[in-house]
């Protein structure tokens, strides 16, 4: 079985709805689709749930209005046939039904996740109600039947397997259509699997059912091997570890949920990027095999604090570093880089919500620097290590960008530099042209 995902804009026009129905008919044998909502319409309900916390209902109300119009316009063009436009404006109707009686009434963070949750129950009943206007075999699936997640927010992949293959099972039906991003928590309450969460539904779903192939459809020709918002000369990556993957999903690449790769590869199942506006280009296959040896892509993650702590008391001590460590599980932040000295040690975190907390205690140690908006750029390839002669061709392609940090041989897959954000631009161009042959 097949997995195949479509984000925001692959659904964000009628015309584009109706091309990946023929994609997928093309497609051989049963596949699980994952929608997620339309593009912008998440974004939208954020706008409408903040207005209703904030007790603005005249803000929420205007944006609720103007996005049933969009939805009217748009079931005008999915749909043939007056029958169907029936349809289509009764789906529409309940859902803004649903979405006036949610701003009429107390609305608190439960309410907020149950808002948010319609942008993919919406998007997939519509292209459902399409496919049967063109008497296509197939089912649509509730999410919210089987993907759930535990106290701490993790996806619950065995209780998911266990949930889905009795329903598919009983499933005749060629295409099945479920939404990406929602679930259900611990409390069996709505909830979601943050944003951008539908590429990682499709993990799930692909690991708990062992598919053939997971293929997550976006608006761009697989991951590029440098940001092309940032360097001019970018290339399409054909084939990448779930490793090397992982690395520039969780650094800033921004086409792959960065957890994503991780059911996948729990169970070796490839990740296929491809592109819903070309879809003959070749896009990224992601799997276990790989080239080694090879720069394969460079990747810069934003908004991270460095934090140096010098201590008199490291030298020649031992159980110094769990000490330090110890303070930053105590406040649930994740240490990224990581370099030492004998009398120092710097490290990095981008999640900065408990910093103050952090540095009080750690102050305890020594004396503390702080560095904020600092950029990681990482470089990433299988068994990077092996290639002679790496680290000499990264930094002098750096040439006189100030590093602040480095770290290589962590894992064989990646060599980090931090710098400050003033000179990422320049670092990414510089790095883009000494280790890339275009
Ligand atoms: N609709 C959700 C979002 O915009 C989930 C997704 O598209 O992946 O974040
Ligand atoms: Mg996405």
């Amino acid at each position: 079985m097949l997995v195949v995902k479509f984000g925001g804009t692959s659904v964000g026009k009628p015309e584009r709805m109706k091309k990946i129905a023929e994609l997928v008919l093309g497609m051989p044998g049963k596949k699980i689709v994952v929608l997620s909502a339309l593009s912008g319409t998440t974004n939208t309900l954020v706008r409408i749930g903040e207005a209703l916390l904030a007790h603005e209902p005249s803000t929420a109300l205007r944006e609720i209005a103007e996005l049933e119009r969009h939805y009217q316009n748009f079931i005008q063009e999915l749909y043939a046939s007056d029958s169907h436009k029936a349809v289509g404006e009764e789906i529409v109707s309940r859902y803004f039904s649903l979405f006036r009686l949610l701003a009429a009434g107390k609305f608190d963070d439960r309410s907020y996740r149950e808002l948010l949750a319609q942008g993919e129950l919406i998007s997939t009943e519509l292209f459902y109600h399409h496919l049967q206007e063109r008497k296509i075999n197939s089912r649509l699936l509730p999410a919210l039947h089987f993907m759930s997640i535990d106290e701490n927010h993790e996806p619950e992949l065995e209780k998911i397997a266990d949930r889905l293959q009795p329903i598919l099972e009983t499933m005749q039906a060629d295409i099945i259509v479920t939404q990406g991003y929602i679930c259900r928590n611990h409390k069996n309450e709505i909830d979601n699997l943050k944003r951008g969460g539908s590429d990682y539904t499709a993990s799930l779903i692909g690991a708990a059912i062992r598919a053939e192939e997971i293929q997550i459809w976006t608006d761009i020709d697989g991951m590029h091997n440098n940001d092309p918002r940032i360097v001019k000369k970018t290339r399409p990556i054909a084939e990448l570890t779930f490793d090397e993957a992982s690395e520039l999903a969780y650094f800033g690449a921004k086409i792959l949920h960065p957890s994503t790769i991780v059911p996948a590869q729990k169970y070796g199942v490839p990740v296929r990027l491809k592109n819903t506006m070309e879809e003959k280009a070749p896009g990224t296959i992601i799997s276990s095999k790989g080239t080694r040896a090879q720069v394969k892509a460079i990747a810069a993650k934003d908004d991270i604090t460095a934090i140096n702590i010098k201590s008199s008391r490291m030298l020649l001590a031992y159980g110094f570093l769990r000490k330090v460590f110890e303070v930053f599980e105590k406040h649930k932040t994740p240490i990224d880089m990581i370099s030492t000295s004998e009398v120092a040690v710097s490290l990095t975190i981008d999640d900065d919500s408990h910093l103050h907390d952090l540095l009080e205690e750690l102050k305890t140690f020594g004396t503390i620097e702080v560095d904020q908006k600092q950029t990681i750029i990482c470089m990433v390839g299988n068994a990077l290590a092996e290639k002679e002669g790496v680290l000499k061709e990264v930094f002098a392609a750096l040439g006189s960008v100030p590093v602040r940090m480095v770290s290589f041989g962590g894992s064989h897959n990646n060599i980090s530099v931090l710098i400050d954000t003033a000179h990422k631009e320049k670092a990414l161009n510089l790095l883009n042209e000494g280790l890339f042959e275009f």
